[in-house]
């Protein structure tokens, strides 16, 4: 499985450093300036004007171009769940519902101490099993999911997590992003993954205009052929924690500032939107306790100590 998935290695250091330092690279007819100029202090540059009426195609050739350019700034993209096996991370992709996937991660090691398999989830005293993970917060009816599908592993898939979307959807709790993260990040199955970051930033891109997530999932596999789809995921959902922020994303300080439509929703100035940066970014802690060999950030600190 791809816990530590993706990426590669040998160009992870320095995309961390200089996006650290200045968003490296811009796109617009050729490799731009933008962050260039960012960096420099100077006047962010103009980012490339999208025509009113865009062609379908000119769409497509301008969304490959962001995947691309996501791609070279963070060849180290993955799931920012920690996880050993499938079971685990079904468990912490339920718990990361309305909570942030660091809480998660620095509740789920005592929830895999106490209830390592889907047996031990499924006998839980229930009281127990909220007190470890109250932190995700509504704690009561997440444990009333864990437990359900817990029990549904047991009696119906002989304790295993099953790798087909039709069977992981009617667990309970499940849905088809539970599920799509699921099969794209432990059995290598492709999947789009449309969270709440991932829905807004290609909206900001004009990809598409559809806010329901099946729909946006639906326009997005017809643009980029199946191979790309849980990397694309992990790339937007990277863009979209670190940089391009719901209230204020960081457009001075964005690589792929000439090739989004969306440029100057959010701060320009590139040294204000340099401060803007989160995570490896910004030179904090990423989310993970335990993150993939190549990720250049700092490891996240367990519960209690930051
Ligand atoms: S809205 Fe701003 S931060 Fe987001 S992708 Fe566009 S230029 Fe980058």
């Amino acid at each position: 499985m791809s816990s530590s998935t993706p990426g590669t290695t040998g160009k992870k250091t320095k995309a961390a450093t200089e996006a650290k330092a200045a968003p490296r690279k811009a796109a617009s007819g050729g490799k731009a300036s933008a962050p260039r100029k960012a960096a420099t202090g100077a006047r962010a540059a103009a980012p490339r004007k999208t025509p009113k009426a865009e062609s379908h195609l000119a769409m497509v050739r301008r969304a490959r171009r962001i995947n691309r350019e996501l791609a070279e700034v963070y060849p180290y993209a993955h799931p920012e769940l920690d996880f050993r096996n499938p079971f685990e991370l079904l468990v912490a992709t339920v718990l990361s519902a309305q909570t942030t996937d660091l809480r998660v991660n620095q509740t789920t090691p005592a929830l895999f101490a106490a209830y390592p398999t889907p047996e031990d989830m499924a006998a839980a005293v229930p009281e127990e099993m909220e007190e470890i993970i109250r932190p995700t917060g509504f704690f009561r009816a997440k444990t009333k999911s864990l437990m359900g599908l817990s029990a549904a592993l047991r009696d119906e898939f002989g304790g295993e997590v099953p790798g087909r979307l039709e069977d992981l959807v009617k667990l309970p709790g499940v849905g088809r992003k539970t599920a799509n993260v699921v099969l794209g990040n432990a059995f290598g199955v492709p999947g789009i993954t449309v969270d709440t970051h991932f829905g807004r930033l290609v909206r900001r891109w004009k990809w598409t205009d559809e806010e329901d997530p099946v729909k946006v999932e639906a326009v997005v596999a017809g643009i980029f052929p199946k191979s790309e789809w849980t990397m694309l995921s992990h790339r937007v959902v990277f863009h979209g924690r670190r940089i391009c922020h719901a209230r204020k994303p960081a457009c001075g300080a964005c690589p792929i500032a000439p090739l989004c439509p969306s440029y100057g929703e959010g701060e320009t100035d590139p040294e204000k939107a340099r401060k803007l940066l989160k995570y490896e970014m910004g030179g904090y802690p990423g989310q993970r306790l335990s993150p993939p060999a190549d990720y250049p950030g700092k490891p996240a600190p367990a519960l209690g100590n930051g």
